[in-house]
This record gives structure tokens, sequence and C-alpha cells, in this order.
């Protein structure tokens, strides 16, 4: 089975823990209004074998120490799920872990359900923390997001969660105090917000697409840090 790529990125470091091989596939389900990568939502010209990937993966073998491994993001990897369950006993053979870096905005079949089995750890981003904004700036389904939460807490899967903080849409009390809410019945190790930023702006320009926040600025540090503080307490009240 073949998988459209993205990109590769070796040695990262953020998303999971350790060392990582991120392998971005294209192609994504959702239109977040803050999209840092755009450009993951068209095909790109390398179509590749899951024996491919694992091979360029293996590569980085010893650098996998300490816990680190391949992540499959995008676009959305889960998307490719049928895909991953192909790559994954290869790296499982060599002792290669991966992780699952996803909005979870895919219907949860028994392939997701399967890929997610198979990670080590899901790192799912909660794009917004109510219904009506989920649709109104990604036009995904929260339904989907949450049936994907859940699977993981009911699978005991290890869960990191991040949500993106905009000026202006969701740098609110109330929002961290819905995000907050709504994880409530999660089982996850860390719940992180992130800053919006303005450094995918450029590919916006290149791709000649509409950047619907042209006009506005990135996160402020210092608010991010108190709606974080927010969002800890909250987590603490409700998950004793
Ligand atoms: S899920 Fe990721 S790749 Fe897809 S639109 Fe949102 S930010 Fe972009």
């Amino acid at each position: 089975m073949n998988a459209n790529i993205h990109s590769f990125e070796s040695l990262a470091a953020l998303d999971g823990e350790g060392i990582r091989f991120d392998v971005f596939f294209t192609g994504c389900p959702l239109r977040c209004v803050y999209c840092h990568n755009p450009d993951a939502w068209f095909r790109s010209k390398t179509d590749m074998s899951a024996e491919d990937v694992f091979r360029k993966a293996k590569r980085f073998k010893p650098y996998f120490k300490n816990g680190g491994g391949v992540t499959f993001s995008g676009g959305e990897p889960l998307l490719n799920a049928a895909f991953i369950n192909e790559l994954a006993p290869m790296l499982r053979a060599e002792g290669i872990g991966y992780c699952l870096d996803t909005s979870g905005s895919v219907p949860l079949t028994d392939a997701v359900k399967t890929a997610i089995d198979g990670a080590e750890m899901v790192i799912l981003d909660i794009k917004f923390c109510d219904p009506d904004s989920y649709k109104k700036y990604t036009g995904g389904n929260f339904d989907y997001f949450m049936a994907v939460g859940r699977y993981c807490t009911q699978k005991n899967k290890r869960l990191w969660l991040r949500t993106v903080i905009v000026p202006g849409i969701n740098d609110t009390e109330e929002n961290a105090d819905r995000c907050a809410e709504l994880v409530k019945e999660f089982k996850f190790e860390r719940y992180e917000l992130l800053p919006f930023h303005t450094m995918a702006f450029f590919k916006y320009e290149n791709l000649q697409l509409p950047n619907p926040l042209a006009d506005t600025p990135p996160m402020d540090r210092a608010r991010l840090d108190a709606l974080s503080a927010r969002l800890q307490a909250r987590l603490a009240e409700l998950r004793p």
C-alpha cells in the first residue's frame, strides 16, 4: 500500500518523547482557520510504500533511545490508518514505537482503532472546545474527536492534549474553563495550550490561498500563560 507523503522531519523533538522521526502525511478533513500547514491539504508528488517509509525510519533507530520513535502527523495521519497498520509490525519488529499526532477528525473505524491500539502515545489536538466553534473554525465534526478521545481513555492509551489559542477567538477565561470541562471524562497525562503564531503566513501567499487570520497578531505569551494557569487550576478542581 502507498501513502502520499508531505515531508519527513528527522531528529525532531516536539511531537512526542525523545528524538522523533516525523512522517507528515498529506490530506486533512479539517480547514482550521489557524492552520500552520495548509500545504499539507494537497497531494504532493511523493507516494511511498510502507516498506519505503520503514527503511527511512529505521536509519534513525540509534537516536530512538530514551523513548524516541516515529511520529505520524500531517495533515491528518488517521486518514492513513490502514497504511500505518501495515507499517506498524515492521517498526515493532525493530523495537521502534510510534506516536500519533492527530486531530481525531475521522470516524472511529476498525482501522483507526487498530492504529490507536498500536501507538505508544496519542497527541490529540482539541481544535476548539465547543461544537459550534469547532464547526465554525474547522468545518469538522466535533463528535469524531470526542469519540477518539473516549476510545484512547477506554484503552488506557497515553494521551497528551493540545489546543491552539488564537487572539480574539478563544483567548478567554470562559474558553479555558470550557476546555477543562470538556476533557474531564478523558484520561490524559497533560493538556497544553499553544500560542497562535504567524510564521506560516507565507505559505498562504505561496499557495495563493485566502488567509482568514491575516490581520490577527501572534498570541501574547503572558496572556497564554495566564490562560494555561486557569486551565490547570480548573483541571485540578475537576480531576482530583
Ligand atoms: S488539522 Fe492540522 S493540518 Fe488540518 S487544517 Fe487543522 S491545523 Fe491544518
